[in-house]
């Protein structure tokens, strides 16, 4: 048996299409323009990279863009204030803050600024606590997608045992909500898990959120498993050349392939999710500003 391999990088192209359906109807019909403003402080180029495809993508998909690109040396209560004139601007209907922010920031007081409205990426405590108890609003923008692979792929969730490596707020405890919702029976793993390799072993799905590289081994996968695999790890390649890199997951993609049933490469699978999910999230966030109804298909 192989695996079936899912291709985020497709799905992620036909959510795009359809985000793009979604904002052409919104302007249509209720003259809403989606807007999203995204915030860079400093000049990491990994961050510089996603910020610039973020701005990018969000302007082929018809919709309002700024992007704010600040010094280093920006004070907190600049970015702060910027915040505060994005929350208070009509046109925006989410507010993103690339993170990591430098030192001097503090990012638990940016977070708590940005309006629980506009936050897309769903990392205020209200957005948190809306995503827990089930009520409509943004939510995380990597499980969303990982969410919407293992619906289309999958299909029926209900009473399969979902192990999620790695407890992260960004990954692992949102995509434990969105899997509870979809009546899957639960298990969190992380640093501390005994017998991790046993648990990952019992897992009709995983959802791997670790951050090193190929750590989930062929052997710990049950035949016929849904593997997600979220983890971006960079290592050397000396097989490419000197010096060359590559990017792996966390799973071990070569021995998984040929025992679990469902699996996603790195790259391009959960990866192109991500920012098609914060797409999504402007229309949800836009829809719900303007007092309409979030497209369903667009939402857990
Ligand atoms: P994180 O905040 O560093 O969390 C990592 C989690 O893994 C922690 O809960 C940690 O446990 C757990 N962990 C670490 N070592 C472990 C081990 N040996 N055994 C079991 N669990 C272990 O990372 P993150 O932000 O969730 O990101 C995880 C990975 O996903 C990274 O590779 C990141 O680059 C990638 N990522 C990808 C996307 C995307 O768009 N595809 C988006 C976000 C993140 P403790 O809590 O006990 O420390």
């Amino acid at each position: 048996m192989t695996a079936q391999i899912i291709d985020g990088k497709a799905y992620a192209e036909g959510l795009r299409g359809r985000v793009a359906g979604h904002v052409a109807h919104l302007k249509a019909a209720h003259g809403v323009t989606p807007g999203l403003a995204v915030v860079i402080v400093g000049h990491d180029p990994a961050s510089q990279v996603y910020v610039t495809n973020k701005a990018r993508q969000t302007v082929e998909v018809g919709m309002y863009s700024e992007k704010y690109e600040l010094a280093e040396t920006t004070p907190e209560a600049e970015v702060l204030a910027l915040i505060g004139k994005l929350n208070a601007d009509p046109k925006v209907h989410g507010i993103l803050v690339q993170l990591p922010v430098p030192r001097h920031i503090d990012p638990n007081r940016i977070i708590a600024t940005i309006s629980p409205e506009k936050d897309v990426d769903c990392f205020t405590p209200a957005s948190v606590g809306k995503l827990q108890i089930g009520l409509p609003g943004p939510v995380s923008c990597t499980p969303l997608g990982c969410l919407m692979l293992l619906r289309d792929f999958v299909g029926d969730m209900a009473g399969k045992h979902a192990v999620i490596v790695g407890r992260s707020n960004l990954v692992g405890k949102p995509m434990a909500q969105l899997l509870l919702r979809e009546n899957c029976t639960v298990t969190i793993a992380h640093s501390r898990t005994a017998d991790l390799a046993g648990i990952v072993r019992q897992a009709d799905i995983v959802v791997a959120a670790v951050g090193r590289p190929l750590m989930i081994k062929g052997e710990w996968i049950k035949p016929g498993a849904a593997v997600i695999d979220v983890g971006i790890n960079r290592i050397a390649a000396p097989e490419k050349g000197e010096g060359k890199t590559r990017l792996v997951g966390d799973v071990d993609y070569e021995a998984a392939l040929p025992v679990a049933g469902w699996i996603t490469p790195v790259p391009g699978g959960v990866g192109p999710m991500t920012i098609a999910c914060l797409l999504a999230n402007t229309v949800t966030t836009a829809s719900l500003i303007n007092g309409l109804e979030p497209p369903r298909d667009l939402t857990p």
